[in-house]
């Protein structure tokens, strides 16, 4: 049977369990947890705990078609009775954020950053705020269940 190492449990989850059956996957992680950026801790809440994700956060389906057969194969589906939507909120955060971007615009030029890395964030913020105030693009909290 050929070995086939996989370096990292982000990502690399998914490629190892994908991988054929014919294959010996050895799977290689250097943190103490898997997950890579996807980081899922339980936070203590009014006597319980709610598990909150601090790193990957935006998930929707039209443009995540790998991911969402992947929960599918896996057995998972968004929950929707916690499928809340905060792109308005989004909006609001891009908003903040493009305002103490350009407050901090002295200190970027500081760096030596040219006009293109300017322009390039002030598109990007402007864009995303724009998207997620018209709906074009959304930040969603799903919870995933295991089909029992
Ligand atoms: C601030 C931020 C926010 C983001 N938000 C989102 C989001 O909301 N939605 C979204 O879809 N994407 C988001 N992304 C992008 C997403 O996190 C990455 O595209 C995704 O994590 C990449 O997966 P990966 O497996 O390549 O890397 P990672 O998820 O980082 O996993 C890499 C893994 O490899 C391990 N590793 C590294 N070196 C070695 C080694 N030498 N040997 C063994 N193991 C090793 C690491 O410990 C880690 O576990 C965000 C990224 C950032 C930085």
């Amino acid at each position: 049977m050929r070995r086939i190492a996989v370096a990292g449990g982000g990502g690399g989850l998914a490629a190892a369990w994908l991988l054929p059956r014919r294959y010996d996957v050895a799977l290689f992680e250097a943190n103490k947890r898997v997950g890579g950026h996807a980081h899922t801790v339980h936070v203590p809440w009014r006597g319980g705990s709610v598990p909150v994700d601090v790193g990957f956060i935006v998930y929707n389906e039209p443009t995540y078609p790998n991911l969402v057969a992947l929960f599918a194969a896996l057995g998972s589906r968004p929950d929707s009775a916690t499928n809340a939507r905060y792109g308005e909120h989004y909006a609001r955060t891009l908003a903040e954020w493009r305002t103490r971007y350009r407050t901090a615009l002295p200190l970027v030029e500081a760096q030596g950053l040219n006009g293109r890395f300017r322009r390039l964030w002030e598109f990007y913020l402007a864009y995303c705020e724009g998207g997620f105030r018209a709906g074009c693009i959304d930040l969603r909290q799903v919870a995933l269940a295991v089909n029992p």
